[in-house]
């Protein structure tokens, strides 16, 4: 039997590190990196008889995210012990929430292939992230514990089974990924872990009603690791199927370099992780005005600011979806539309810089749109030269790389590097003179009918003139003298 016959299903767990400056239960700095063990003290430590106390903004941002997502907030929650051995764990449990988390319900909305769909949430809780074993520190091949992650705040978005392909697990993710950017309570990078998945995927025939075994697959940190690792494993599933054999409730890694899921144990042995109540922390009560309170204070969410900039701004669904998908690029791009004009014109002029060029130099440098040396006001500037017909487009593209790169102001990187575009009739007449004495066969042609060799003389004339003619001169004094 093909795969065509099997619907895949997957629920995701996502975990998404809260941007609190202090861990969840100590004072310890939540900064990334560090040497080891530095932002650590008896709480993360997990040393006998010290006691954890609640970080309010670990709550907040909780709350904050439930209510973007359209959970339910309870009142009352409470902090569950995870029992298991790891020696990245001292504790010998993890601080999470089981029975009664902070929020349940919600969903999810997204866009594939221009339709929507929702995928609905089973709960969302808060948790201590664990620490990170390091191998080889030394020389003689040692391994070490850094625990600078241990007691990271966390909240864990658990899915319904509700996706039906690897591209919609993708779409989810980034969907749900551009909602907590855009709540400021996580960072959106998925290298450096802060924002990770597991995925439950199954198998089942099409149109049978019951759902498959599920496998879990561990902590991918891209959207395409997560993507191959789905269609990896419904394969791999399905091929048991067709062999005859069950497939084993189990958690599974994805090996990026062979693009497979491996064993890594078996769900039964490993989940019994005699949860109980944490008799160190007491329940969380969150009041209705602090919901209130948060809830009049969200920010505009991505799918409402990307039908803004389309119903405002003329914008295509895909330009819209682009810049809203990073929270940061989307307030840049407000800024730079503010600075440069108004209209659905100047927008898409803005969009194409910031979803093409920009993107690209951001990408090599890995800077934040808020630290980028092009200010939203330089590249108004730099928009403000085009129209003035001062440069064209392959001068503004230097322009640009340039300001990013070095901060300086435009007018003056068009100066020093003599970009200026040459609008100067003279020049350009005998730049044109010269090409087509040195072009008889293709003069001929054209006067006999030939037009589209207009393009051949264009770029010949730009070449004269290294780039820099207006090509708007440059065409009407080319049409004159070819006898148009
Ligand atoms: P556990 O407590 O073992 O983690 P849950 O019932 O909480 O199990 O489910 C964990 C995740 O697995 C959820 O995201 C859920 O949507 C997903 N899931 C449950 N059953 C299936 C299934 N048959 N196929 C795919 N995903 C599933
Ligand atoms: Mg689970
Ligand atoms: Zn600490």
């Amino acid at each position: 039997m093909p795969i065509s016959d099997f619907q895949v299903v997957i629920g995701l767990e996502v975990h998404a590190q809260l941007l609190t400056a202090s861990k969840i239960f100590c004072g310890c700095s939540t900064a990334f990196g560090g040497a080891p063990n530095a932002h650590t003290c008896p709480v993360c430590l997990g040393l006998p008889g010290a006691l954890p106390a609640l970080n309010r903004s670990v709550v907040e941002m909780a709350v904050r995210t439930g209510l973007a997502l359209g959970c339910e907030i309870r009142p009352k929650s409470v902090f569950a012990r995870k029992n298991y051995f790891y020696p990245d764990l001292p504790k010998g449990y993890q601080i999470s929430q089981y029975e009664l988390p902070i929020c349940e319900g919600g969903e999810v909305t997204f866009t594939l292939d221009g339709r929507d769909h929702t995928a609905r949430l089973v709960r969302i809780h808060m948790e201590e992230d664990a620490g990170k074993n390091v191998h080889d520190v030394s020389a003689d091949g040692s391994s070490g514990v850094d625990l600078n992650r241990a007691g990271v705040p966390l909240v864990e978005i658990v899915s319904r089974p509700d996706l039906r392909s690897a591209e919609e697990a993708v779409e989810y993710l980034k969907a749900l990924r551009a909602i907590l950017m855009a709540l400021g309570v996580n960072d959106g990078n998925m290298q450096e872990g802060s924002l990770r998945c597991d995925a439950n995927v199954s198998v089942m025939r099409k149109g049978a009603s019951e759902l498959g075994t599920r496998c879990e697959i561990k902590n991918m940190n891209s959207f395409r690791f997560l993507k191959q690792a789905i269609e990896f494993e419904a394969r791999r599933q399905v091929e048991l199927i067709e062999a005859g054999e069950p497939v084993v409730q189990e958690t599974r890694l994805f090996d990026p370099d062979r693009g497979e899921t491996r064993s890594m144990r078996s769900k039964e042995e490993a989940h019994d992780y005699r949860y109980f109540p944490e008799p160190d922390l007491p329940p969380v009560i969150v009041e209705a005005a602090l919901v209130e309170r948060l809830r009049a204070a969200l920010p505009e969410l991505p799918r409402a600011k990307a039908e803004r900039y389309q119903r405002s701004l003329g914008l295509s669904a895909q330009d819209a979806g682009n810049l809203v998908a990073d929270a940061a690029v989307s307030a840049w791009f407000d800024a730079a539309l503010a600075a440069y004009g108004a209209g659905p014109e100047a927008a898409k002029k803005v969009a194409n810089w910031v979803i093409g060029e920009l993107a690209r130099l951001a990408n090599e440098t890995g800077e934040a749109p808020a630290t980028w040396k092009l200010t939203p006001a330089r590249l108004a500037a730099v928009l403000r030269l085009i129209d003035a017909g001062t440069i064209g487009g392959p001068g503004a593209k230097q322009v640009v790389e340039e300001v990013f790169r070095t901060g300086a102001e435009p007018d003056a990187v068009v100066k020093a590097k003599g970009l200026a575009q040459v609008s100067d009739e003279g020049a350009i007449e005998a730049a044109v003179d010269k090409v087509l004495a040195a072009n008889p066969g293709e003069v001929e042609k054209y006067r006999g009918g030939r037009k589209n060799l207009v393009g051949f003389f264009v770029g010949q004339v730009m070449k004269e003139m290294r780039g820099k003619g207006n090509p708007a001169v440059v065409n009407a004094l080319l049409r004159r003298k070819l006898g148009d």
